[in-house]
């Protein structure tokens, strides 16, 4: 398992440069191949020299976004759907110039729990602004990646189906599926299934445990989910993603119900995460492998 990213949560919840510069340096020293960024305030640092620090240190980039409440393009609101589809733009272009090639996360609604139900109307219109945006994307050779996760996260999007369903109403071969052992711990009858059934068109992976704290203390099979990712032939990017009110984003922790510490080491957190999915991917290799030979 050599493509393995690492949430940028871990580290910090600033936009700031030089805490940028310091996760990246840290993500690489542990031995991490990739950084997530997600909801990168542009405003606030040099998207050229953090490109060129991730390229030094041969470090692969991707970014994540939600919309927000004014930027809803699953609504029946003209101005929030313009909103959110220049938003979505701007993300394209911020993962063009760090070199990332995909960009997650909740695309397709607002990122929060919603107070109403969703609409057939509302469906069309996320459908309508992720196939421009996603043909945009193309043309900057980066991806769209739409993140599945739990009912208080979206009212649009809550499993595979759904997100299969979506895809392919927007006629485009640029969108897939970001997947994440937390969310589909929550909405999937079976998780592993549900990697299955995605098949070629898992795009991004998330790797969380099922309360977001260290991995292999909760209560998420990762040997089922990682023996589905070798049955589908998934070979990109694994991204471990945890949350502790340790580090603090205002409007993320907040949206994703981040109250309390779950760990307080990140150092210690992020060499555990790396050790546990290099031994769980290598064992579930090996399993596949003897149940294959005669
Ligand atoms: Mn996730």
């Amino acid at each position: 398992m050599n493509k393995l990213g690492i949430h940028s949560f871990v580290w910090t919840g600033s936009s700031v440069q030089k805490d940028l510069e310091t996760a990246i340096q840290v993500s690489s020293d542990l031995g991490y191949k990739l950084i997530e960024f997600p909801r990168l305030n542009t405003k606030v640092f040099d998207v050229a020299a953090l490109a060129r620090l991730l390229q030094s240190r041969d470090m692969g980039v991707a970014v994540t976004m939600g919309l927000p409440p004014d930027g809803d393009i699953s609504s029946e609101d003209l101005e929030k759907i313009a909103r959110g589809e220049a938003l979505l733009i701007e993300g394209v272009a911020v993962a063009r110039d760090l070199g990332a090639k995909k960009l997650g996360g909740i695309l397709f609604s607002m990122h929060g729990k919603y107070q109403s139900l969703p609409t057939a109307a509302g469906w069309r219109n996320s459908v309508d602004v992720i196939r421009r945006v996603a043909e945009r994307a193309k043309q900057a050779d980066v991806t769209i990646n739409l993140e599945i996760v739990n009912r208080f996260e979206t009212n649009l999007l809550n499993t595979t189906a759904q997100g299969l369903k979506f895809i392919e109403d927007t006629g485009s071969d640029n969108v897939f599926l970001h997947l994440d052992t937390f969310h589909m711990n929550i909405e999937e009858a079976s998780p592993a299934d549900a990697i299955r059934v995605a098949g070629r068109k898992l795009g991004y992976f998330h790797i969380g445990e099922s309360y977001r704290g260290y991995l292999g203390s909760g209560t998420i099979d990762f040997d089922a989910a990682f023996d589905a990712l070798l049955d589908i032939g998934y070979t990109d990017y694994l991204t471990f993603e945890s949350f502790s009110s340790e580090v603090v984003d205002k409007d993320l922790s907040i949206t994703c119900g981040i109250w309390r510490d779950t760990w307080k080491d990140n150092v210690a957190l992020a060499r555990h995460a790396r050790a546990f999915i290099e031994e769980r991917f290598a064992s579930a290799e090996r399993r596949r492998q003897v149940t294959r030979t005669v």
